[in-house]
């Protein structure tokens, strides 16, 4: 249970926050809320799921709602390195923005090369202001994997002919907390796969310093602004599990939270897309799903404005928000356990694939577990 000791811990810095200055001459995050349409019930819903998300009784709704209009005397600072700015896309390009992307837009953001308007030596300036200026203060958001030691002058930025891993150096030295956002900077990425041309890495193999990871191609805006208030809120550090994600969004499986998981259950399953299984929203496991060795909270918050997410759209989860998944998590409409069966798992058999398996779920389900370690077993940091 959570005690009054820590409401009124929260509660005294949040109003410390809330007394100092908004940090640029735009308008208030409550009233840009109001212009886009929404109602102060509507907003104070969404602080109530806010709420929930991050783990805190119902009564904290208030606090959550009041750190949410502070976020503006945050100083961010968000670095880009190889990536696609999907990340950044997917929080920022909605047609009708949510509550979560107002929020995140109107934050004091003092350097994102994705929407500020400075270019080349301005733009490198504005970096070195911003780090001098807000010193120790800021939040460092980073997103994309880094091209590292021996490769990484694939990645240069600017005119001083400066690393994005240097960049990346220096931006952390001063940063009161440090978030890689999306499985790239989390983990490496796309850029990190075999045979990883770049020597790419995670941002936490690069600097000595915390970072919480925030997974995910792309993570969830939600899961985004919920770090982002979580830190507005205590100042500190989230529990995070072995990868350093948050606990609250990443604490449970995808295929523990799947409205499709009565269906695996029964044994109903798609056998190929289009099929009738496919029809009737069976289980995609035998399609590829990864659900079942994927940690995120995909299927609550969802994407595109809280409209849909993979499994329910009629595709199996890809397993992005785990390290390494372009190298671990197999063919993508493949079941994982057959390659595990051919492979790791040799001895079962060769036809002891996921498919002649059939409804043997308790098996299925130990290998999900088996195969977790497994992709745990063979993550090693770059060198
Ligand atoms: S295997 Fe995938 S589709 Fe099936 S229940 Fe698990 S997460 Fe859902």
């Amino acid at each position: 249970m959570v005690s009054d000791t820590l409401y009124k811990k929260l509660s005294a810095r949040v109003n410390e926050l809330s007394k100092l200055p908004k940090l640029d001459d735009q308008k208030s995050i409550p009233k840009l809320i109001e212009e886009n349409g929404f109602s102060r019930r509507e907003f104070m819903t969404w602080a109530g799921t806010m709420t929930a998300m991050l783990a805190l009784p119902a009564s904290y709704t208030p606090l959550i709602a009041k750190a949410a209009e502070v976020a503006d005397r945050l100083p961010v600072i968000w670095l880009h390195m190889a990536e696609c700015t999907g990340c950044t896309e997917s929080l920022l390009r909605s047609a009708s923005p949510s509550i979560d992307s107002l929020i995140f837009d109107h934050i004091s953001l003092e350097y994102q090369e994705t929407i500020m308007s400075a270019a080349g030596w301005q733009a490198e300036q504005n970096l070195e202001n911003a780090i001098e200026k807000y010193k120790d203060r800021y939040v460092l958001m980073v997103e994309g994997g880094i091209p590292h030691g021996k490769g990484s002058h694939f990645l240069t930025i600017g005119g001083h002919g400066k690393t994005g891993e240097q960049s990346a150096i220096d931006a952390a030295e001063h940063a009161a907390a440090i978030f890689a956002i999306g499985t790239c900077s989390s983990f490496g990425g796309v850029q990190a796969a075999a045979p990883n041309p770049t020597n790419a890495t995670s941002l936490s193999n690069v600097t000595s310093k915390p970072v919480i990871n925030v997974p995910g191609c792309p993570p969830s805006e939600s899961n985004i602004v919920g770090t982002l208030l979580h830190f507005l809120l205590y100042g500190s550090l989230p529990a995070l599990d072995a990868y350093n994600r948050p606990k609250w969004a990443y604490g449970l499986r995808i295929h523990d939270m799947c409205e499709r998981r009565g269906h695996f259950d029964a044994g109903e399953f798609v056998e190929q897309f289009g099929d009738d299984g496919a029809k009737n929203g069976f289980c995609l496991y035998k399609v590829g799903c990864k659900g079942p060795y994927t940690f995120n909270n995909c299927s609550r918050q969802k994407f595109n404005e809280g409209t849909s997410w993979p499994v329910q759209a009629g595709h199996g989860c890809a397993g992005c928000s785990e390290p390494d998944f372009w190298d671990t998590m197999g063919v993508l409409h493949e079941p994982l356990a057959d390659r595990l069966f051919h492979t790791t798992f040799g001895g079962l058999g060769s036809d002891a694939t996921a498919d002649k398996i059939g409804l043997g779920l308790l098996t299925v389900t130990a290998v999900g577990i088996a195969a977790h370690a497994a992709i745990s077993a063979v993550k090693k940091p770059k060198e």
